[in-house]
């Protein structure tokens, strides 16, 4: 069944709204580029709104009520809001959840060297990428280093235009003879994949003078040492500013968008959310790339103890309560979706594939082989949703990612469907996923946003 362009269907006032979306979004992926960063826009973004941080309201032992809107961030990675409902907690809560990290390489602990009078930094990739695709493209560094007395110095090298960049080099196309005779995975290798930061020798020094020069210039410019890369978390990402793509300028091309397109839209709609029904509840992310693990990946218990700090503000704590909270809440995992590429029509069913351009994204299983890995939602869950989309006027597609026993992918759905609240893969078809640059539409953003409204009101 063939779903009808979103595009088709656009009234001028329709337009508007898209395009002061996307221009929004464009700006968010330029400047929020890894989870600490999104997490503190968030952060940002929910007290302007009226949000406030829940630890104050626990120390102050402020009751919630109604409309009251509060926010709680998990080791400055991670954060979830939640609008509180005129319906009691225990009828479950409307939640939209998706992932603020991104694949990229990341600096290791020991990073600096010196080869043949180039400084570079040793890197260590992170979440899924085609090693090929990082080398000689302009990289930023962002992140942080802590030093030993807890004073903190925040890095960003490489957006503005002043920036000098850091670019990872590949063997030039006349001496590639046995290069491009190899596999793809490894034409590149991890190894390989260190950048170069300097070129110019400290003046005075015969060891090492090059690698010296670029310590000198972070002590003097930054303030730490070379000890001090062992407590850091530097990530290097693509360099420049999101763009819109193609004449018409109907896509949007940038790092990150896998999940960002979801995160931000997920984001704006609850902030836009008045007097829900339900406690509504936006679940931002760290970790899903590397399977969600860790203290600040969905599989942490940080979102089941901060449910619990909210019933506990709202009446009396019972386990129970926490439980039937959790288990009739409905959720849309937002995560992105494979879009159909023409050029690689062999990796898709062409009748079960997402299309940019044809609204919001529904997949009822993802995983690999015969689902493994899965969260398959329930068929009365999906037709609920039909429901509220067609009320809405919605523009929404089926689709699985790619074709069977192709590859597959999983997202955090699985995890929360662990406490037996109805959940779904839902967002955003997506062009060269996990590629330094990747694809959407601004349809498909526009009709993102317009479903996670309507699931927040409902
Ligand atoms: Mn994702
Ligand atoms: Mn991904």
């Amino acid at each position: 069944m063939v779903r009808e362009n979103a595009w088709k269907s656009y009234t001028k006032k329709d337009l508007d709204k898209l395009e002061k979306l996307s221009a929004e979004y464009i700006d968010f992926l330029t400047r929020c580029k890894t989870e600490r960063e999104c997490a503190e826009e968030i952060v940002k973004r929910a007290e302007e709104n009226g949000y406030k941080n829940l630890l104050d309201c626990i120390k102050a032992k402020k009751p919630l009520k109604a409309g009251d809107k509060v926010y709680a961030i998990n080791m400055k990675k991670s954060v979830v809001l939640f609008h509180i409902g005129k319906k009691p907690l225990e009828e479950g809560m409307n939640i939209l959840g998706a992932h603020i990290d991104s694949p990229r390489l990341d600096v290791k602990q020991n990073p600096l060297y010196e080869a043949e009078d180039m400084a570079y930094f040793d890197t260590h990739y992170y979440g899924g990428i085609k090693k090929y695709q990082y080398v000689t493209i302009p990289l930023a560094i962002h992140g942080v280093v802590v030093r030993p007395d807890g004073t903190e110095v925040t890095i960003n090298i490489g957006e503005d235009k002043d920036d000098p960049i850091f670019m990872v080099s590949d063997l030039l196309i006349h001496l590639a003879q046995d290069q491009l005779k190899k596999n793809a995975a490894v034409v590149v290798e991890g190894e390989n994949l260190d950048i170069i930061v300097g070129g110019q020798p400290l003046k005075g020094k015969e060891k090492d003078a090059v690698k010296e020069n670029v310590l000198k210039l972070i002590k003097d410019k930054y303030g730490f040492n070379e000890e001090d890369f062992m407590s850091a978390e530097l990530e290097v990402v693509p360099a420049g500013a999101a763009r819109e793509l193609g004449f018409d300028r109907s896509m949007v091309a940038s790092y990150g968008q896998d999940d960002r397109v979801c995160a931000y839209t997920s984001l704006v709609s609850m902030l836009d959310t008045k007097a829900p029904q339900h406690t509504a509840c936006c679940l931002l992310v760290d970790k899903e790339e590397i399977g969600s693990v860790g203290a600040t990946g969905m599989q942490s218990k940080f979102f089941e103890n901060m449910v619990a700090e909210i019933i506990n503000l709202s009446g009396e704590y019972s386990d129970i309560r926490l439980r039937r909270t959790l288990a009739n809440s409905k959720m849309l995992s937002s995560d992105v979706n494979a879009g159909f590429d023409p050029l690689y029509a062999e990796a898709f069913e062409k009748k079960n594939a997402s299309y940019l351009g044809r609204g919001v994204v529904f997949s009822k299983f993802t995983g690999s082989r015969g689902k493994s890995g899965s969260n398959d939602a329930n068929a009365e869950y999906l037709g609920y949703l039909r429901k509220i989309l067609e009320d809405n006027k919605v523009k929404y597609q089926m689709a699985e990612l790619g074709k069977v026993d192709v590859g597959g992918g999983g997202t955090i759905a699985y995890i929360l469907s662990l406490y037996g609240m109805e959940v779904i893969d839902c967002g955003v078809a997506v062009l060269s996923m996990h590629s330094p640059w990747e694809i959407t539409s601004k349809a498909d953003i526009y009709e993102a946003k317009k479903c996670y409204d309507a699931f927040l009101d409902n």
